[in-house]
């Protein structure tokens, strides 16, 4: 089959490689119809994390099912399916309790699991032709019959729908809420979407990306550009100096100062800044236990130099980390399905997988216009 492999620091490459395929009675085949390219994909692909060379990259996968293991009850060949980017068991005590990011079975010694992603298991991804899905009664979430029709909805479900809607969960987000959301970039825009599905009242979008901020606006969000770094004054002009009800971090730790430059620590503490007293932050850019490819001492350790003093006296909360995709796929889809969300209008571009190194080059340099790329491996 054909995939997408990472071969090193800004180095991919569609080459054959042996087919996927069933390796476990738990597992089904699928053939992969679209599957996307994400911002986390980035982390790897600049060569900022443990990636190793050769693997298959892509987490954020559909496709319709080809062949079903022998265990496999309830999906059938010829389901059209959307794979959470987790891969997780079901039975274990943090599945269990729908924390499906935090699978303690599908990577042993660690909590979590994800297709073709650095430190979460051997799995290869799905930037491929065919994908191997393991636990897949679990995994699998079959959709409904408008799933080729709206397929370019459907596929935000492995990721970065739920992911942003995870953000606003994790901020504590009530209906009414003024959120302020850092970063415009795919995840920024699905929890800009979210937000105002679960009944925000004013949500502040900050990038500095001026045609990224023109669809958070579209969505109804209201553009912070912060090209000259006054974005934490105007958000707090716009709220009579308290700032917003809660906040979400959807850019990590690559993050940026007005030059260009990586500055860990600073979403998080223009958050600290920008979210009112007693408000609540939520995490889901992603940050890093080490990041040796980093310029800044701490950051090199994985550690911030975050206001936790400012935190503390505003008595301010913070939770992080992978969403947990099962928790709200199957929701999110009915709202795809009823016409009431389309996650797919930011999508920039439609490439052959044969065309993925030039959308990860053009995505990767953030080039205007180059929102969120989706791969189509059978055109
Ligand atoms: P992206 O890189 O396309 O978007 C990030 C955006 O942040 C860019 O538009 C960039 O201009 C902007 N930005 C940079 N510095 C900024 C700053 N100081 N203030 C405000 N905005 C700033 O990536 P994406 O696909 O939207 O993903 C965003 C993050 O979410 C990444 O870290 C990704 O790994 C992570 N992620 C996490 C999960 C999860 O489950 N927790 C899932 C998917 C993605
Ligand atoms: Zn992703």
């Amino acid at each position: 089959m054909k995939a997408l492999v990472y071969n090193g620091p800004c180095d991919v490459q569609v080459k054959e490689v042996p087919d996927a395929k069933i390796e476990k009675p738990t597992d089904v085949l699928v053939r992969i119809t679209t599957t996307n390219i994400c911002g986390s994909d980035l982390h790897m692909y600049e060569g900022r994390t443990s990636m190793e060379s050769g693997r298959i990259l892509g987490h954020e996968n559909m496709g319709e099912v080809i062949e079903v293991g022998k265990a496999v009850d309830r999906v059938k060949v010829g389901d059209m399916v959307c794979l959470p980017f987790n891969i997780g068991c079901g039975f274990c005590e943090n599945c269990e309790r729908g924390l499906s990011g935090f699978c303690l079975t599908a990577n042993p010694g660690t909590a979590g699991a994800a297709y073709g992603f650095a430190g979460m298991g051997p799995y290869s991804g799905g930037q491929a032709e065919l994908l191997r899905v393991p636990y897949a009664d679990y995994n699998c979430l079959v959709l409904p019959d408008d799933a080729q029709e709206k397929e370019n909805d459907y596929v935000m479900l492995s990721d970065i729908f739920p992911t942003g809607y995870h953000a606003t969960e994790l901020a504590g987000m009530r209906p009414g809420d003024s959120v302020v959301v850092y970063g415009a970039g795919p995840v920024g825009l699905m929890a800009t979407m979210s937000a105002y599905l679960k009944g925000a009242s004013r949500v502040f979008v900050v990038d500095t990306h001026k045609d990224r901020l023109k669809l958070a606006e579209k969505m109804g969000g209201i553009a912070i550009d912060d090209t000259e770094q006054g974005g934490v004054q105007q958000i707090l002009d716009l709220t009579d100096g308290k700032g917003a009800d809660c906040g979400c971090e959807c850019v990590g730790y690559q993050c940026c100062d007005k030059h260009g430059k990586e500055v860990p620590n600073l979403t998080m503490n223009n958050l600290v800044q920008t979210v009112k007293a007693t408000g609540g932050i939520g995490v889901v850019g992603v940050f890093l236990p080490q990041d040796p490819g980093a310029k800044d001492e701490l950051a090199k350790e994985g550690k911030l130099a975050f206001d936790f003093g400012q935190l503390w006296l505003k008595g301010q909360r913070i939770a992080t980390g992978q969403a947990n995709v099962k928790a709200y796929n199957r929701h999110l889809a009915k709202l795809i399905q009823a016409g009431r969300a389309k996650p797919s209008t930011i999508i920039s571009h439609e490439l052959a997988l044969d065309e993925a190194p030039k959308g990860y080059e053009q995505f990767d340099k953030r080039t205007a216009g180059w929102t969120k790329v989706v791969l189509k491996p059978g055109k």
